[in-house]
């Protein structure tokens, strides 16, 4: 058998398989343990992309690859709305007992993150009987034609797809480094009332506590009480979407857990089942409740196998403490991005919420980083050096010069100063 190659796949690849799925990297991995791939080539790579956020507990975490092979000894589909299981209970009981609010709280799962956004929307609009939503600038929401229609970043994203479902409405997220303030985005919601939809008339709210694709932004929580009140005020839900920032990544189960007052809905997907699919919408029982039996569900929807993961993960969280390991880990990279900072002018912001951390690259003028010039071209040349030197690295943002960091929160110390070193020289 002839040994493969990266190349040789690559040009399989470009025959078969269609353009608009996108690919950062020119590698095909052949094994991954924790925090480490090894391409088919056989090169070793520290993996700091984490399958886009869906990797806390590293990659085929033995306790999650146990509890998935015995599922597949006793049943693997029957589809919960025929014949029920007991893993999907579970795993609603104990996201019901996780998600942040004084009030008895109900959950739906489902396979993805943007079917979990699109079900919240379903929800809240079955309950309020309004069909407004209002989402923010430089969100991101999914792939699916609502949450396109949610998500602020254009992209690559939107282009060419519209029109997209009407009655959903973009205020602006508050933002410091581009001089957005928390009045100035609560201005911009209070415009939409005036110009475009009576609040009366809106369902939800949708907010990420930090913006994943949209670069890392994170909401501040004085911003979020502010909606809150006003949601109040107006008989509107506040749904979170945690499709990035839930499962322990920013150092609580669910990051709304630090905001002091609880969402109606929180979407959740990614990390909860340490790679296989599943997603969740959790929420107030009374919203929850809203459809009838029957509109809610899939034939996929809280697979009997990801729900073993799901449950063994949040195992493994308990055993290994990786919710205090989140936000060591989170202190640890920034100070360590920071540091880089300091010496590096082109990185001009290094920010984050648990181990949920990016830096993000500008121009320089006068030996300074430009906000207003964010470097695309030269976030791209890190990530490659990156590849090169053996650390994969994931770019985001409105203006792709963000270099966020998503390594399990199981890799070892040494491991995690592996990738840091290598970004570090890459940067260099
Ligand atoms: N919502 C947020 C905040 C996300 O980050 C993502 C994916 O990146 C989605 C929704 C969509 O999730 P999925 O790709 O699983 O459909």
């Amino acid at each position: 058998m002839t040994a493969k190659s990266n190349a040789d796949l690559m040009a399989r690849r470009r025959a078969a398989v269609a353009r608009g799925v996108g690919q950062a990297h020119e590698i095909f991995v052949d094994r991954a343990a924790n925090a480490e791939v090894w391409d088919v080539e056989g090169k070793r790579y520290v993996d700091f992309a984490g399958g886009i956020a869906v990797l806390n507990t590293g990659h085929c975490h033995p306790e999650v690859i146990a509890a998935v092979q015995e599922q597949l000894g006793l049943y693997t589909h029957t589809c919960f709305q025929v014949l029920a299981y007991e893993p999907y209970v579970e795993l609603a009981e104990k996201l019901n007992a996780l998600a942040p609010g004084d009030f008895t709280k109900k959950t739906l799962l489902l396979s993805s993150g943007a079917e979990a956004v699109e079900n919240a929307v379903k929800i809240a609009r079955a309950f309020t009987r309004r069909s407004g939503v209002i989402a923010f600038s430089g969100g991101y929401h999914g792939r699916t034609m609502m949450t396109l229609g949610l998500t602020g970043k254009v992209q690559p994203y939107k282009s060419g797809f519209g029109p997209f479902p009407a009655e959903v409405f973009h205020a602006q997220f508050p933002n410091e480094l581009h001089g957005v303030s928390i009045e100035d985005a609560l201005a911009s919601i209070e415009q939409i009332f005036k110009n475009d939809i009576e609040p009366e008339r809106v369902a939800a709210f949708i907010v990420e506590p930090v913006q994943g694709e949209g670069g890392f932004y994170v909401a501040p929580v004085e911003f979020i009480r502010q909606l809150r009140a006003l949601a109040d005020q107006h008989g509107i839900l506040l749904i979170a979407d945690e499709v990035q920032t839930g499962a322990g990544r920013t150092g609580t189960w669910f990051a709304c857990e630090q905001w002091g007052v609880a969402p109606d809905l929180i979407t959740t997907a990614k990390s909860m089942a340490g790679g296989f699919p599943i997603s969740a919408v959790v929420g107030r029982t009374s919203v929850m409740d809203a459809p009838n039996p029957g509109g809610l569900g899939g034939t996929y929807a809280g697979s009997p196998i990801a729900c073993a993961a799901a449950l063994a993960v949040l195992r493994v969280f308990e055993k290994e403490q990786l919710l205090a390991r989140s936000q060591a880990l989170g202190e640890h990279i920034r100070t360590r991005l920071s540091a880089m900072a300091r010496e590096l002018p082109t990185i001009g912001d290094v920010r984050g919420l648990g181990a949920m951390v990016a830096l993000e690259l500008f121009a320089t003028v006068d030996g300074k980083a430009d906000v207003h010039k964010p470097d695309a071209a030269l976030t791209q040349r890190v990530l490659r050096e990156a590849a090169q030197r053996g650390l994969i690295l994931l770019s985001c943002g409105s203006y792709g010069n963000v270099i966020r960091i998503l390594v399990p929160l199981t890799a070892s110390d040494a491991l995690i100063d592996e990738g840091l070193d290598v970004l570090h020289a890459s940067l260099k």
